[in-house]
């Protein structure tokens, strides 16, 4: 089963329950609390958000419990991890209706997403290639700002001899 877009919590439930069904694992109220609080968070979390979301709600949960959630949803790519430079780990719940990449910016640590398709010819290029078959893709670009003054500078026409 698979997430269309749109997807409501019942059916990220139900995918998460089946999934844990397949792998016999143990269909915790723990997990389900942790999917859903994940389910309602806009946008990236570190553990340590969700883990304050959870006890504010008065449920209580360990944070190695948390930790080994995250690891779980991520296998399952029903969340995506990311790593912006030594920040700590961030997540998201996966996004099929509008898949997005990311730009780190390293010295101001915003986050900026953007949306671009790889080609199909590359992925398909690189399936040849290695043999393998390519389900997802994640794409994080790491800049600097620059500051006003350089940006005027550098915007000065060049003159090619
Ligand atoms: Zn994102």
């Amino acid at each position: 089963m698979e997430l269309n877009d749109n997807y409501t919590f019942d059916d990220y439930r139900e995918v998460f329950h089946k999934i844990l069904e397949e792998k016999k694992l143990n269909k915790t109220s723990e997990r389900f609390n942790i999917l859903r609080e994940i389910f309602e968070i806009e946008g990236h979390f570190d553990a340590d958000k969700l883990f304050q979301r959870l006890r504010s709600k008065k449920y209580t949960v360990s944070k190695t419990t948390i930790y080994k959630t995250l690891d779980l949803l991520e296998s399952f790519q029903l969340i995506v991890k990311h790593h912006f430079g030594d920040k700590v780990a961030l997540y998201e719940k996966c996004n099929t209706q509008h898949p997005h990449n990311h730009i780190f910016i390293e010295n101001t640590e915003e986050i900026i997403e953007f949306h671009y398709d790889i080609p199909e010819q590359l992925i398909k290029t690189l399936e040849d290639k290695y043999k393998i078959s390519i389900s997802h893709h994640s794409l994080t670009l790491f800049g600097k700002k620059k500051n006003e003054n350089q940006h005027k500078l550098s915007s000065t026409p060049i003159t090619h001899e």
